[in-house]
């Protein structure tokens, strides 16, 4: 629902990275008019410096449901 600011393996702050992943998706959505591919998300998390996997799982796995669950509170 919400990204956790930690990965929960090896603790590393991904809360930020996770923003700045949704804004280059967005940007290449916006230009090429389809969905990132996996390699342009990897490409996103590497510049990110998202190497381990476990942090990359925690990024890509991810289901940002906020926008839909608040018109329920
Ligand atoms: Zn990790």
């Amino acid at each position: 629902m919400i990204i956790p600011v930690r990965c929960f393996s090896c603790g590393k702050v991904i809360g930020s990275d996770y923003v700045k992943f949704v804004e280059e998706s967005k940007k290449i959505r916006k230009d090429t008019g389809h969905d990132p591919t996996g390699e342009e998300k990897s490409r996103i998390m590497d510049s990110l410096g998202l190497e381990r996997y476990c942090c990359r799982r925690m990024i890509l796995s991810n289901a940002d449901l906020m926008d839909e669950i608040i018109s329920y509170s």
